[in-house]
């Protein structure tokens, strides 16, 4: 909306200063042109003056070319100076004034001859519409020449009074009509400036957004290269991963087979056999280890890994891990320290058990494996609302570059990693997994060919009951071989693996005295049902018909007596619970 003035046509403060300084940029070429015009028919008409009336002629001329024209030239001479721009419409004024006042003297001194009427109507036209001059001042500068024509007649005797009345008439109505003509001209000039400011702020507008959309563009474009780099690297990272997953399930299973042959041979002398057998167990152990380990990644991938919240006793976590890779480091010559600085009460905990010694065997294991002498010292200490503990090594260290790229999912899988040892390279962000879900921090210092210290913080949220048994936790019992007087069982092993009957079948040899085996979940309920004399069912999970599961609920609907083992290849953390359950 156009802000302004219905009269006077003003725009308010600020834009009418805009408005002057454009109108007379736009306006001065006009002006002088105008202004030459204007004169050269002001000059042009004194032949007029000797043609019609020669008793006059030296009277007109005068006033034309001594007084007027001169004014006229003055101001085109101001127009080029630097005060014009202040004075310009004044000027104007000054000029209609001074050209009105020379043509009524001319009316008054020939009242009876209409060519200088006609002359004044000129005069009216020329500041109305092409002078420039705004609105308000034409029709002052106008009206005043009415006025002092009419005040002049009037005084002025030889002007009869119809002659004066009929001149009005006309000179009213050029008045009028110019004044509507120069108000829509100066309106017209005005809306037009006002829809170039408009159009001005709105070109600002879409320059502004356009920049804007040019950075947004860039900001996504980066984005989406950046999105597309991760991309390729966790493309190329898994590539990477599934090659060395499958060297890491390869060699161990070479190692069975081709050791199994070599078994084979009935010639072989007993060490001999030891050995094989040995190196059977540690392949299969480290495979086991890998399985475990992607399967455990996939979990927590895919987001399925869950806490089991129980009281967990550092304290013994920590000496059991002791006491369990104490000969092995032994063997290789590296001395094992263990630093437990709370009393016992105090460092039973509320944690993940399962977890807090998956992250602690974990972090022992990769120290022995980098460590060919020295020490390596495990511990924990309190620290504010947390638990910290360490893995302190003298083994080969891990360069600065390499520090977080360890504990990347898959990043170990990167082939060109010259420190790679045997391994799936999943240990670390496992840990570290666990360690977040836990609420704690895992960091490391290390120096390249000095040693590793790998520390990790838990919530030290102590258990409430303090006497309160732990009970539910699988690390604290070690089965150090309680040889307890059982034989004589009657067992049912409730298994689909041929291999693993076997195995199971050799296992409780020792106890029983009769085993029955059932190949399917169905098979088994059948069989409780007909013997209900059955001490121990070990009772694998994944069957065909009827898992695991509901063979037990089944079993459990007629015989609540009977002991029942759980038992599974697959041995996910959760499996454990449901089975209890
Ligand atoms: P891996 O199964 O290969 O041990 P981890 O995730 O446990 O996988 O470890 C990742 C990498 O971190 C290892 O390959 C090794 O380069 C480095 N690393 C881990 N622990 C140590 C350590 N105590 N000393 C030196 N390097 C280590």
């Amino acid at each position: 909306m156009m802000n302004y003035n219905k009269i006077t046509l003003v725009f308010p403060e600020k834009e009418e200063k805009l408005f002057l300084e454009n109108y007379f940029n736009e306006s001065i070429i006009q002006v002088r042109v105008s202004f030459v015009l204007v004169s050269f028919l002001y000059g042009i008409f004194g032949f007029l003056d000797t043609l019609m009336f020669p008793e006059y002629a030296s009277v007109f001329h005068l006033i034309r070319y001594v007084f007027v024209l001169p004014v006229l030239f003055m101001v085109i001479i101001i127009s080029y100076t630097k005060i014009f721009r202040k004075i310009w419409q004044e000027a104007i004024v000054i000029s209609t004034l001074v050209g009105g006042g020379g043509i009524i003297i001319m009316i008054l001194l020939v009242p009876d001859n209409y060519a200088y009427y006609a002359g004044m109507m000129l005069i009216f036209f020329a500041a109305y519409f092409i002078l420039k001059l705004r609105f308000l001042r034409a029709t002052i500068a106008c009206w005043a020449i009415l006025i002092i024509y009419n005040i002049a007649a009037l005084f002025y005797e030889h002007s009869p009074v119809n002659v004066i009345v009929n001149t009005n008439f006309f000179f009213i109505s050029a008045n009028i009509i110019g004044m509507f003509a120069a108000y829509s001209l100066e309106y017209y000039t005005r809306r037009n400036f006002f829809l170039n400011q408009e159009l001005k702020k709105e070109k600002l507008h879409i320059v502004d957004i356009n920049k804007n959309l040019e950075k947004t563009v860039k900001e996504r474009t980066n984005e989406m290269f950046l999105a597309k780099e991760r991309a390729e690297e966790s493309d190329r990272l898994k590539s990477a991963f599934l090659a060395n997953m499958s060297h890491e399930i390869r060699t161990p299973m070479n190692g069975i087979l081709g050791f199994s042959e070599l078994l084979k041979n009935p010639k072989l002398s007993s060490d001999k056999q030891k050995k094989y057998i040995d190196i059977i167990e540690k392949s299969g152990v480290r495979m086991l280890n890998t399985l475990n380990e992607i399967i455990d990644i996939s979990k927590i991938e895919a987001g399925l890994m869950k806490l089991d919240l129980g009281e967990t006793n550092i304290h013994e976590q920590i000496e059991y891990i002791y006491s369990f890779f104490k000969p092995e480091m032994k063997a290789k010559g590296i001395k094992f320290n263990m630093k437990n600085s709370l009393p016992k009460e105090e460092s039973i905990i509320i944690a993940d058990s399962e977890k807090t010694y998956a992250i602690l065997t974990n972090l022992v294991k990769n120290a022995i494996k980098y460590t060919e002498k020295g020490n390596i010292d495990i511990g924990y200490y309190k620290k504010g609302d947390f638990l910290e503990f360490f893995v302190k090594d003298t083994g080969i260290g891990i360069p600065a570059d390499r520090q977080n790229a360890i504990f990347e999912r898959f990043i170990q899988a990167d082939i060109t990693d010259i420190m790679a040892r045997q391994g799936a390279g999943l240990g670390l962000s496992i840990s570290k997994a666990y360690i977040e879900m836990l609420g704690g921090k895992i960091w490391l210092e290390s120096e390249d060919g000095i040693g590793s210290t790998f520390r990790f913080s838990l919530p030290y949220i102590a258990r409430k009951e303090r006497n309160a048994i732990p009970e539910n936790n699988a690390e604290n019992k070690t089965d150090s071989g309680v040889k307890q007087e059982i034989s004589g069982l009657k067992i049912l092993i409730t298994e689909d693996d041929f291999v693993s009957v076997k195995l199971l079948k050799i296992a409780v040899n020792a106890i029983a005295e009769e085993v029955i085996i059932a190949g399917s979940g169905l098979e088994a309920v059948e069989i409780c049902r007909n013997n209900p004399d059955i001490d121990l069912i070990l009772m694998d999970i994944r069957m065909p018909e009827l898992n695991g599961y509901e063979a037990t609920k089944e079993i459990r609907k007629f015989n609540k007596k009977v002991i029942i083992i759980a038992q599974t290849a697959f041995g996910l953390s959760g499996d454990r619970e449901k089975s209890i359950a």
